[in-house]
């Protein structure tokens, strides 16, 4: 897609700090951090909503849900971590090309705000 930050990033189009790159999916540092450790996983194909998820796709984010607990030693997971999924606006949505927040490296409290 050619106005999405993401497809950007995973072009390399623009710069991001990437802890973990394969064929199907990224995993960079979130620039504006959540949580003493804050990641987005990436899948490689451009789709907004889980509910517009074509049958690719969804390998994709499977092999993202597959992967992340592979990667607990480079990612500091070991204590536990959280992944979340914005959809929509009421999740304060702002990137439109799917990704998994990782949050992990501290306690953390449970509020939607
Ligand atoms: P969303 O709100 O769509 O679920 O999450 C988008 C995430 O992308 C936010 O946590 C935001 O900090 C992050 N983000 C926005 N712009 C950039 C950027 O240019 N580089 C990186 N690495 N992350 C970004
Ligand atoms: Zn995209």
């Amino acid at each position: 897609m050619e106005n999405c930050l993401f497809c950007k990033i995973i072009k390399g189009e623009i710069p991001a700090t990437k802890m973990y790159e394969d064929d199907k999916m990224i995993i960079i540092k979130d620039i504006d951090p959540k949580a003493k450790n804050h990641f987005l996983a990436i899948p490689k194909s451009h789709f907004k909503l889980l509910a517009e998820m074509n049958e690719e796709q969804s390998q994709l984010v499977r092999h993202c849900l597959l992967t992340i607990p592979k990667l607990q030693k480079e990612l500091g997971l070991e204590n536990g971590y959280r992944l979340v999924i914005n959809q929509g606006d009421d999740a304060g949505q702002t990137v439109f090309h799917l990704h998994i927040h990782i949050l992990s490296g501290q306690k953390m409290g449970w509020t939607p705000a």
